[in-house]
């Protein structure tokens, strides 16, 4: 079977950048099912549909009309790349994928990137339930502490104001809800390796899961 390296994790845990590092070091395929979720979200809004309709929004994400090409995300012919990442697509995002339908929508479309060399998949299911036979499982976290400063780095970097406060309170309260959901609750599987990045850079947590596949 072509091998799967599965990274799992929180909100700003830097699972994003690792995963796409280590597809690149690998010459694997990348995906990145969170903008799945943040594309249903996206449509969805467009649309004027309740973000809780589960048959309507199954039906949406079945036949979505998306795409990737070079690291952009594009939705009908259009780049959605940012629109996807605003606030409102996040928290759309995290209200879609509590829905089962909706998840068992996409479920073939995350499984057709499975594809030689190999696929690095990254999200908060690829270990447990979309390749539950992947080669290697990464669990990758770190402090909500952490990972606000992160968030509120990039913000800073990109030229978007930012408070620490509301993106701890927002950091907090989104995993709650990845954790509370019945369907595919964001927790660490007995098999995955922990990964905590609080203390550690980039290039360390890449070299991490390169030595754990190259094993
Ligand atoms: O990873 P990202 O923050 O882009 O994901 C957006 C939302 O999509 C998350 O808050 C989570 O609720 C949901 N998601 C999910 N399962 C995945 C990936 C993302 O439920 N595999």
């Amino acid at each position: 079977p072509v091998p799967v390296v599965a990274i799992d994790g929180p909100s700003a845990s830097g699972k994003g950048t690792v995963a796409a590092r280590v597809a690149a070091a690998l010459g694997y395929h990348y995906l990145d099912s969170g903008s799945l979720y943040r594309l249903v979200a996206l449509a969805a809004m467009r649309a004027e549909l309740s973000l809780d309709d589960e048959p309507v929004l199954a039906t949406l994400a079945a036949r979505l009309p998306a795409r990737f090409s070079a690291a952009r995300a594009v939705l009908d012919d259009e780049d959605v790349t940012d629109a996807i990442r605003s606030e409102a697509c996040s928290v759309g995002a995290s209200q879609v994928a509590a829905l089962p339908a909706v998840r068992a929508a996409l479920l073939d479309r995350q499984r057709d990137y499975r594809r030689a060399p190999g696929l690095v998949a990254e999200g908060r299911d690829m270990g447990s339930v979309v390749f539950p036979d992947a080669t290697v499982k990464i669990f990758l976290t770190a402090t909500v502490e952490a990972r606000a400063q992160r968030r509120y780095k990039q913000l800073m970097e990109k030229g978007m104001g930012a408070s620490m406060e509301s993106l701890l309170k927002d950091l907090h309260e989104r995993d709650a809800r990845d954790a509370a959901r019945t369907v595919a609750p964001l927790k660490k599987l007995p098999d995955a390796v922990l990964l905590d990045t609080t203390e550690i850079d980039v290039e360390q947590a890449v070299g991490f899961v390169l030595d754990r596949v190259r094993r």
